[in-house]
């Protein structure tokens, strides 16, 4: 049988991001994932939604020694511009602009393709001596005792953990295998992801467009093909989804420059779409024996407020905290339970006010849509609040700090 300190099923962004700051933190990590890498965004099952890496995330990806090439590939987001819209085709009500210059020299975050993030870290995970990186094999089976987390993959290969960590996704065969239930809140929305080239030049400004039905967000990419470009993420009622993605790419475009109020001028598919469903999804628990669960596996959010791949970087950098100072308690009862202390406040807030923010943001009846209006010129229009929530955005806290006790974000 295979000897290895940790084993972590999945190899998305969070599972990479985790094995390279465990085996930062002297541990021996294998990594397994059914998955092929996928090099280009054209390629079959490119994940062609972006990332917007908050303040918090990118203190992480420096700290593992990554953010000098990474930034080369990241656009950076100095304001967020939200605009309010009612009626059909969309009217304009509202603009108001939050500037990360309010708070500081640094960029809210750094919008990145997430099938260029996990080029970038599958390379790495592949060059790094404590990285054992199996792609095409997939997790298969568990047996929890109290000194090992005994795994066989696919390929019948049987290894013994210390720790085994599930950052297998949403439907995390790791997290079920260890007997954790999950629940999950279905909202009936679908997001469209794609890429979009446009006429006005974005100036780093994230745009979400609101009206019912959900946001319509603009984030801003490097150039494609010399034309400005951004990543749509477009919610939608479920049914309105499927259709928009099945029409010509000009139709869908004229579509889509009328729901973005022309803020950008006239916007052209410039990628595949593909769409994703709108949940929230907790686990039950962040741990059983032997095992600790992570990101996706862990939890789900709506695209609102970039809090979904950023929460489970805090979860990563809590993680990795936790076994780095007393690496000799790896996988004990007691580092699961200081684990699962440092995450689980901070986890249901998020989800709680995303949740409520969807609701209220998505809803069509007239007194929500006022609501959303007086609420946003609320918050933009008293300086200390408008602050506060900007920061309570980005976390509030840096991933050093990651098991302190948590703070609410929107
Ligand atoms: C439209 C949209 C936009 C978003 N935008 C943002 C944003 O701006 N900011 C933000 O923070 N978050 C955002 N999110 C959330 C973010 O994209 C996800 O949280 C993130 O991509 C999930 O990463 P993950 O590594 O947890 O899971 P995944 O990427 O799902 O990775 C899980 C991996 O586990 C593997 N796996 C499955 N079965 C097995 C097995 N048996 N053995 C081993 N491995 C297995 C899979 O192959 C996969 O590679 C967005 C989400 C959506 C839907």
């Amino acid at each position: 049988m295979h000897q290895t300190d940790i084993f972590i099923s999945g190899a998305g962004i969070a599972g990479l991001t985790a094995a390279l700051a465990l085996a930062q933190a002297g541990f021996r990590v294998t990594v397994a994932d059914p998955t092929p890498p996928v090099a280009d965004g054209a390629d079959d099952g490119s994940d062609l939604r972006s990332t917007a890496y908050l303040q918090p995330s990118q203190a992480l990806f420096a700290r593992l020694g990554l953010w000098d090439r990474l930034a080369a590939l990241a656009t950076p987001l100095d304001v967020l511009r939200i605009v309010d819209t009612a009626g059909d085709p969309p009217v304009l009500r509202d603009t108001r602009d939050f500037r990360a210059s309010d708070l500081g020299d640094q960029p809210f975050g750094w919008n990145v393709l997430n099938w260029v993030m996990r080029r970038e870290l599958t390379a790495a995970a592949q060059a790094h001596p404590g990285v054992d990186l199996r792609l095409g094999v997939g997790f298969a089976g568990l047996v929890q005792r109290t000194t090992a987390a005994l795994v066989t993959l696919t390929d019948g290969t049987r290894l013994s953990a210390r720790l085994a960590v599930a950052a297998d996704g949403r439907d995390s065969p790791l997290r079920d295998a260890a007997g954790i239930g999950a629940r999950v809140t279905r909202y009936g929305q679908v997001s469209l992801a794609f890429v979009a080239t446009h006429d006005v030049p974005h100036a780093n400004v994230s745009t979400e467009v609101y009206h019912e039905g959900g946001p319509f967000t603009m984030v801003p990419l490097p150039d494609v093909d010399g034309r400005p470009a951004s990543a749509i993420v477009w919610m939608n009622p479920g049914a309105k989804a499927a259709a928009f993605a099945r029409l010509p790419t000009e139709e869908l475009g004229a579509i889509m420059t009328a729901r973005s109020a022309h803020v950008l001028g006239p916007l052209a598919v410039a990628s595949p779409i593909r769409q994703w469903p709108i949940v929230i999804m907790r686990a039950d628990r962040l741990t059983g024996e032997r095992v600790a669960v992570i990101a996706e596996a862990a939890h789900v959010m709506p695209p609102i407020g970039a809090q979904g791949l950023n929460t489970s970087l805090a979860d990563v950098a809590a993680l990795a905290d936790i076994v780095a100072r007393a690496p000799g308690d790896l996988g004990t009862p007691s580092m699961l339970h200081a684990y699962a202390r440092a995450r689980t406040g901070d986890i249901h807030a998020r989800a709680a006010v995303i949740d409520l923010f969807n609701r209220v943001v998505g809803s069509g009846a007239a007194p929500m849509q006022a609501a959303r209006l007086m609420g946003l010129r609320a918050v933009h229009g008293i300086a200390p609040v408008r602050q506060a929530v900007m920061r309570a955005g980005l976390g509030g806290r840096g991933p050093a700090a990651a098991d302190q006790p948590a703070k609410a974000a929107p």
